[in-house]
Formats: structure tokens, C-alpha cells, sequence
């Protein structure tokens, strides 16, 4: 076995991490949706969401058969959401294309909806049996520090070096624990700001220690200002103490997701109510604005919570506009941003009696 991998193997066997969730399930399905939400997130972050999606759905055909709003309510919070419409499409193409089980071959799990090479690798290195090397941020991190790779992982030279080294790296033997070893030597010591190189394995050999540039690696992605958009919520809220959401298309931000309807002005809030609620507006308050980043622009939201005149008898020329009782969360997935609005909403209904809301300016 190469030296790297066998310093890594016996650091890993008394330092690594044994006891994850997905590491105890162990099956292609539990590896499979922890790489997929470990793609953008923090382990600390994914364990409850992945024991809460595991507990929903345990195995690959329940996934397959659930409902898209029920997916998404379960990765809600979790961001990138294209994440999950892949995984509910992935799970149907296992159950109706490989009778359930995920293929042990690395183009068929490439195939496979939001399974890159990397993550195909680690399905197959950690859960089936066979040899593949990964290349995801962490081993990204430790690859390029180890030989002083100059450059960003984005660029093609670049990423075909470090894929280069993780093939050279990855062993014939043990491929399941050297691959869960470097991820967890990026995690844990080879970490983004301050690295632990004393009690790195690699420390000896390291390019980027020797020349006391680990921060230095790997290279960071141009920065490009981001545009700010603007867009106005509407707060739609019957007499009642009901609130509208739109349930937005599939593909583009937020795709899937049931988000307040979103209009440019008040002019066409009021607009939306009486044509497709086929209610007037009784008065209309202006809520705190918020700001949500993207990767690459920043939303300003002004939420505008117009209340209805009467309760609608009719909803016009949408079947994915429907209302839900404010004082609690709807089951179906939800924004980040659309979540908090509708807690302080819900939180301001419950101090005020329902159809008399507070009045205020509306300056849009
Ligand atoms: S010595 Fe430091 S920079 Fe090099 S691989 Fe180890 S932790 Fe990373």
C-alpha cells in the first residue's frame, strides 16, 4: 500500500470517526443520502436532518413512493434544494430501473440524478464493494495541501490534477476506510482556517506545511460582486387567520417549494388577491424586510401582509395556490425565509384579534 494511505488508514483507526449515523446504517441507500446532503452542509448540521429523512423514509422504494411535498418538507432548512428533487427523482430511477438496488458500477450511479463522479465513487468505495477514488471539498483541501497545488478546484487543469493524485492515493485494500479517513482528516485536522498540522499524519511530507502556506490551498474562486434583486411577498391572510403559498415550479430557485406569491409592487398584491382570490383587501401593513443571499445574488424581500376582506369563495386560474391556518407550519416544503415570515406573522395574528390587524404605511 502507498505510504500516504497507510499513515492515513492508521490514523483513521484510532483518531477517525466510527460512530456517524450513516456509518452505522452502512447501507448504498444511508451512503447515498448522506453524501448527498453533506454536498453543501456541515456533518453537525445534516445528522438530525438525515436521522429525521431516515426515519420518514427508511428505505429506497419508500423514498421513491413518497410525495415531492413531503420530500422537501423533510430537507426544508436544509438549502439547495435541487438537492432533494434529485434524490426523490434518483430514488424512482433505482426502484424503476435497477429493481431497488443501487447499481455497484461507477458510470450507472454517475447516471443517476445529482450523483456526481465523486459521489458515485464514495457509494461505491463505502457501500458496495468496489474501488473508486473522491474528490470532494475535504479531500479537495488535503490533496491540494499535500502537494502545494496552486490554483482553484473550479478550473478544469486544476481539478484534473487533484483527481489525478486522489486516483494515485485511493488503495487496492480498505478503499471504504481510506475513503472515510480522508474525509475525516479534512474534517477534523486538515480543517479550512487554522489546520492541525502537529498531529497530521501527513505532516512530515506536506508541500504546504513546509512552506507554511496551508491557508494558502487550495486556491480560492475569483470573487465576482453579487447583484442584489428585489421582490415584494404577499401575506395574504383571510379573516380567519389563513395565509396563501404558491407552490413554485420545479425547476429555478426554490424549486418545488410552497413560497409566499411574489409580485413588484403593492399595486400587484392587490391585484392578486381580487383576481385570484376574488377578494378585496381590507387594510395592508408593511413587514420587517429581509434579505436572503444565494450563491450568486443576494434577495431583498419586502413582505407585504395584506388582510382579505372576506374569506376567498374562489381561487382563479391555479391549482398550486391554497391556504393553511397561520398558527402552525404547513407539512410541505418550505424556504428559509418563507419559514421565518410565517412564524412572525403567526406570532402577530396570536396577539391580535383575527380581521382587526394593525394598520400601517405602505410606502411602496
Ligand atoms: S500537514 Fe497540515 S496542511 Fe498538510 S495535510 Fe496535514 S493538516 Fe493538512
Amino acid at each position: 500500500m502507498n505510504p500516504f494511505a497507510q499513515r492515513l488508514l492508521d490514523w483513521y483507526a484510532h483518531h477517525g470517526r466510527h460512530d456517524l449515523p450513516w456509518q452505522r446504517d452502512g447501507t448504498p441507500y444511508h451512503v447515498w443520502l448522506s453524501e448527498i446532503m453533506l454536498q453543501q452542509t456541515q456533518v453537525a448540521t445534516v445528522i438530525p436532518y438525515y436521522e429525521r429523512f431516515v426515519k420518514r423514509f427508511p428505505t429506497v422504494a419508500e423514498l421513491a413512493e413518497g410525495d415531492a411535498d413531503t420530500v422537501l418538507h423533510h430537507w426544508s432548512g436544509l438549502g439547495y434544494y435541487a438537492r432533494a428533487r434529485n434524490l426523490h427523482r434518483a430514488a424512482k430511477i433505482v426502484v424503476d430501473t435497477h429493481g431497488g438496488q443501487f447499481p455497484a458500477d461507477l458510470e450507472l450511479l454517475e447516471a443517476l440524478p445529482g450523483v456526481g463522479r465523486s459521489t458515485a465513487g464514495a457509494i461505491l468505495s463505502s457501500a458496495l464493494g468496489g474501488r473508486a477514488p473522491i474528490l470532494d471539498g475535504n479531500v479537495k483541501r488535503v490533496l491540494a495541501r499535500y502537494h502545494a497545488v496552486e490554483g482553484w478546484p473550479g478550473q478544469t487543469a486544476v481539478a484534473q490534477r487533484l483527481w489525478d493524485l486522489a486516483e494515485e492515493y485511493t488503495p487496492q485494500e480498505s478503499v471504504a476506510e481510506y475513503t472515510q479517513a480522508i474525509m475525516d482528516l479534512g474534517a477534523t485536522l486538515c480543517t479550512r482556517r487554522k489546520p492541525a498540522c502537529e498531529r497530521c499524519p501527513q505532516r512530515e511530507d506536506c508541500a504546504a506545511r513546509a512552506l507554511g502556506r496551508a491557508e494558502d490551498f487550495p486556491g480560492r474562486k475569483p470573487r465576482r460582486e453579487k447583484p442584489t434583486r428585489r421582490t415584494v411577498f404577499v401575506i395574504a391572510c383571510t379573516p380567519g387567520g389563513g395565509l396563501f403559498l404558491e407552490r413554485r415550479p420545479d425547476s429555478g430557485i426554490w424549486g418545488g417549494l410552497w413560497c409566499f406569491p411574489e409580485v413588484e409592487n403593492l399595486a400587484q398584491a392587490k391585484a392578486l388577491c381580487r383576481d385570484q382570490l376574488v377578494t378585496d383587501v381590507q387594510s395592508e401593513r408593511n413587514l420587517t424586510p429581509l434579505r436572503h443571499s444565494f450563491s450568486h445574488y443576494h434577495l431583498e424581500i419586502s413582505p407585504v401582509l395584506l388582510t382579505l376582506a372576506r374569506e376567498p369563495v374562489a381561487i382563479r386560474e391555479s391549482d398550486t395556490l391554497r391556504s393553511w391556518s397561520a398558527t402552525q407550519l404547513p407539512p410541505v416544503g418550505l424556504a428559509a425565509p418563507v419559514k421565518k415570515i410565517w412564524q412572525q406573522v403567526a406570532m402577530e395574528l396570536g396577539n391580535s384579534t383575527p380581521g382587526e390587524p394593525q394598520q400601517g404605511e405602505i410606502p411602496l
